[in-house]
């Protein structure tokens, strides 16, 4: 009898997570504009907004003392942060008016020349790079360090950042949302309060945007509370990355398809590899593989370790050393999985929450950026004299922007790309060929997403390299290499069933990159502090909700 992860849902209920106001009416917190998510989608907000704000006198008042805050888990903008990053700078561009330059941003440089390689094993294959993976007049980033920017930025315009601050509860009453209710801090592994214990607090807004990015908590809570969710269900993939200091510098883009994936439609193993050049002295290099596949022992954070043995990988390696790693998942199901709307009553949902990633071109900061400034406006719009943003439609106007906007466009170019893979390599690139020539025209309809918990799972067999320390390294030394500051005594905020088949255990064990989950004779152990919150169990039939907020990596290269 096969297994498959949706059979063993995880302890959680979207229920537990909403809830009305609890504290005093005169210890609530009230801002005007209330932002999760300390992101490109949160930050593009709340720096759109400062711009409005200072054109009208009038609007500032209406916000009040605070007119715009937001709210970061991370122990400050950019610490939670995971990208590749090869940056197309449209939405800045737009965000910033000319009042900043891309020579301001901390960028590494625009990108020179590319490269896609077909591997296997111990040759690389040079192919021609297929149009949506073309970068010319991009800009090579850490988003950790360009978002770390953008907090500044966003500070000077005047927004409030709350880092170390976890939005836990969504405030909803009659129908509307009020903003939301933050998580404690200092409680102790059963959940008893420690002598430093913090209380959350409700705060309240006129409008809340959510820009939580892949996997978002409340994103979730609120797609299931007002019925949101797209035609198609959300699917994901796993993105796991290192950045190498290095001796000479790599002066292109290089991605590569084929090994150390395997191409059989039985396994449904899609991905692939990015390598950038970070300046003069430093690369980064990551493994992106969908979490639809079905190999009980894959583990996207080996097929890292393994792709730098292959020998054009290996070669630039040669003499480096590792600095940087982290994990994090990326929504891939497309335009057919974006919400029905992007706004309830208070309410947006912006960037990579709902969704908006081109996974051919495995680009989302642009869309990210341009989402955020398109919901600060439409916040805005929905707060003018005589109108309220909880009426029903109110904030419509956000969705109207973003369907005119090029974040539509491009989604829908590319609506069946993801799905064509779902049925192996070669007839996937088959039919993405053909989706690529016809803008998307080809296929007439939508092909349909299988959830990712929903595919069944089985073992192969298949070994990795042992990890030597220089060139391949282990789980818990890249955990350590992420900064993570998770207390080992921290409430468990990883909602699974410890009880399940062996296949199952098997599978979290090797699928979660920061080695939290143990596989032992029909259970699992799990190590909640080393997690490094990159969604994957979520994915594949558990639950991830917001540790306690200031946990987690430390991200500063990624
Ligand atoms: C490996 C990898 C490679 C990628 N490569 C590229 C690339 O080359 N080019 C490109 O354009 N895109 C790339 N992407 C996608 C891109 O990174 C995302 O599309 C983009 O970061 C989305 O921005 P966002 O603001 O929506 O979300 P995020 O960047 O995820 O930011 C969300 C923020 O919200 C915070 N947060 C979440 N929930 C809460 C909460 N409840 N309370 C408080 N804070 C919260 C998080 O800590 C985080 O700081 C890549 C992604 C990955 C993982
Ligand atoms: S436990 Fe944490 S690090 Fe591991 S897969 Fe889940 S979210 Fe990712």
């Amino acid at each position: 009898m096969s297994v498959t992860p949706a059979d063993y849902p995880p302890p959680f209920s979207a229920r537990e997570f909403v809830a009305e106001p609890t504290d005093p009416p005169d210890e609530r917190i009230e801002v005007g504009i209330l932002i999760v998510g300390a992101g490109p989608a949160g930050l593009a907000c709340a720096i759109r907004l400062g711009q409005l704000v200072q054109e009208s006198r009038e609007l500032g008042e209406r916000l009040g003392d605070v007119p715009v805050a937001v709210l970061e888990k991370g122990q400050q903008p950019g610490s939670h942060i995971v990208s590749g990053a090869v940056v197309n700078p449209r939405g800045l561009r737009r965000l910033f008016q000319g009042q900043k330059g891309i020579e301001d941003m901390p960028f590494y440089g625009e990108v020179e020349a590319e490269s896609v390689y077909f591997l296997r094993a111990k040759t690389a294959l040079r192919i021609p790079t297929p149009p949506t993976m073309k970068n010319h007049g991009n800009y090579v980033a850490s988003l950790s360090q360009l978002v770390r920017w953008l907090g500044e930025q966003a500070e000077e315009a005047g927004a409030t950042v709350l880092p170390e601050t976890t939005a836990e509860r969504l405030l909803v009453k009659d129908g509307r949302v009020l903003g939301v209710r933050t998580g404690d801090k200092g409680r102790g592994r059963n959940g008893e309060p420690l002598p430093n214990f913090e209380p959350g607090s409700d705060i309240l807004a006129r409008v809340t945007i959510l820009c939580e990015g892949t996997q978002g908590h409340l994103t979730g809570i609120a797609l299931d509370t007002f019925g949101l969710e797209g035609e198609s269900p959300q699917v994901w993939a796993l993105g796991v990355k290192e950045v190498w200091k290095v001796e000479r510098p790599l002066r292109r883009v290089v991605h590569t398809m084929g090994w150390p994936l395997r191409a059989g439609a039985k396994y449904r193993e899609f991905g692939g590899s990015f390598i950038y050049p970070m300046g003069k002295d430093m690369l980064t290099l990551g493994m992106v593989v969908g979490l639809d596949y079905r190999d009980a022992e894959l583990s996207v954070h080996d097929l890292l370790q393994e792709l730098k043995t292959n020998p054009l990988v290996r070669r630039m390696l040669e003499g480096g050393e590792r600095v940087g790693w982290g994990a994090k998942t990326i929504p891939e199901g497309g335009f057919v999985a974006l919400p029905r709307r992007l706004h309830a009553p208070g309410l947006l949902l912006c960037g990579d929450g709902a969704g908006m990633v081109n996974v051919p071109a495995l680009k989302g900061v642009h869309y990210a950026v341009e989402s955020g400034r398109l919901a600060a406006e439409a916040a805005v719009e929905a707060l003018r004299p005589g109108r309220t943003p909880w009426a029903p439609g109110a904030l419509g106007t956000y969705d109207e922007a973003v369907r005119q906007s090029f974040i539509w466009s491009d989604l829908k170019a590319v609506r069946n790309m993801r799905q064509a893979f779902g049925r192996g390599f070669y007839l996937g690139g088959m039919l993405a060929g053909a989706m690529t020539a016809s803008r998307g025209a080809f296929p007439p309809g939508n092909m349909d997403t299988e959830r990712d918990a929903e595919q069944p799972i089985f073992r192969t067999g298949r070994g990795s390299p042992a990890p030597g320390g220089k060139l391949t390294f282990d789980k818990l030394s890249s955990v350590y290499l992420s900064g993570n500051r998770t207390r080992d005594d921290a409430p468990n905020h990883l909602r699974v069933r410890t009880r399940v088949p062996s296949e199952l255990a098997l599978m979290w064990e090797h699928m979660c990159p920061a080695q939290v989950y143990e596989a032992s004779d029909g259970s699992v152990e799990v190590t909640p502090s080393n997690c490094v919150q990159c969604g994957a169990i979520t994915a594949k039939g558990g639950r991830l909700t917001p540790p306690e907020g200031g946990s987690g990596p430390e991200y500063t290269l990624t």
